[in-house]
């Protein structure tokens, strides 16, 4: 094991272009076969190629395999439901960029949880989805556009917009540099891009060193795994400058499962509850409560603090 992880390979890295990188490992999440490697000059962690193609998120495939329920296949009225009652998390995080008068894009909108979620707070919302299932979904139920192009060679009449969000996307595009130039083309000159995607410098990863949760996190359509210095250099190269922090959203439960268990919860809101007593009725009860929600707030603020988070948060400008 120690010498393939020093293993050299040609490749071309996605970020700075250099032409080595070191093999990390060999399976991705359900065994699959497939390199994951570390560039030798600038340490971005990426997918070998090839990999899968547009068609896969326009299609079902997907979803087949990857949503917030891990037990079986989620409908985009399931994903919706689930995701939904957590967007205040990211209202917060984005702050005052969301005021009453703007004008956002949310890039990969799914089935529009977030863009639903701001329903009466911004002026106008408008995103952009692959997946034909979720695309249908949003037409059918939600009250605002969406178009199901890929935004690289999209026109939309509504743009250019004041704050483009793309909330864990930047993971799956095949070169994310050109995506994140492409971004820039819908916004206005002084407007914010806001990203959120996993951070390779998660706690479960760097300091606990989990290997139920290695085994669970490379992915095959997540391409592309960014540090803070990595996402720094491509941001930088495709013209946008900015802050980047960490967040941690799963909660300390969550985290002491993952230790204990070396496997995931069975659900999105399982891993986002910190509660000891489910339905608390009595006062012992809702103390008990009370006690892992405020240890679990302390730990998520100082995880997210350490740079360790599970998700890197950008928010930045254009370069003028
Ligand atoms: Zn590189």
């Amino acid at each position: 094991m120690c010498l393939m992880r020093k293993k050299m390979l040609a490749a071309t890295c996605y970020v700075c272009h250099g032409n080595r990188a070191i093999l990390v490992r060999d399976r991705l999440r359900f065994n699959i076969k497939r390199n994951v490697l570390r560039c030798v000059n600038c340490g971005f962690v990426y997918l070998e190629r090839p990999h899968i193609s547009k068609k896969f998120y326009a299609g079902k495939e997907y979803r087949k395999h990857h949503g917030p329920n891990l037990a079986k296949k989620s409908s985009p009225k399931e994903i919706f439901e689930m995701y939904l009652p957590y967007q205040h998390l990211i209202h917060e995080s984005m702050g005052t960029l969301l005021k009453s008068g703007t004008k956002i894009l949310d890039v990969g909108c799914s089935t529009g949880h977030f863009l639903h979620s701001l329903k009466g707070r911004v002026n106008t919302r408008v995103g952009v989805e692959l997946s034909s299932e979720e695309v249908a979904f949003v037409r059918k139920n939600l009250d605002f556009p969406v178009y199901d192009k890929p935004v690289e060679t999209l026109h939309i009449p509504e743009g250019p917009f004041d704050v483009i969000t793309a909330l864990q996307v930047l993971e799956h595009v095949e070169d994310p540099i050109t995506f994140l130039r492409n971004l820039g083309k819908h916004l206005k000159p002084n407007g914010h891009l806001y990203l959120e995607l996993p951070n390779i410098d998660d706690v479960l990863l760097v300091a606990y060193g989990a290997k139920g949760y290695e085994t669970f996190y490379y992915r095959e359509p997540h391409l592309s795994y960014f540090s803070k210095a990595t996402l720094r250099r491509a941001l930088s190269k495709a013209g946008f400058a900015g802050e980047i922090r960490t967040v941690q959203r799963y909660t300390l439960m969550n985290h002491i499962h993952w230790i204990t268990a070396q496997k995931p919860q069975s659900n999105f809101d399982l891993g986002m509850t910190a509660q000891l007593v489910p339905h608390a009725k009595t006062s012992a009860e809702k103390a008990l409560n009370a006690f892992i929600e405020r240890t679990d707030r302390e730990y998520r603020d100082l995880v997210g603090k350490l740079g360790l988070g599970e998700s890197l948060v950008f928010v930045g400008k254009k370069r003028s």
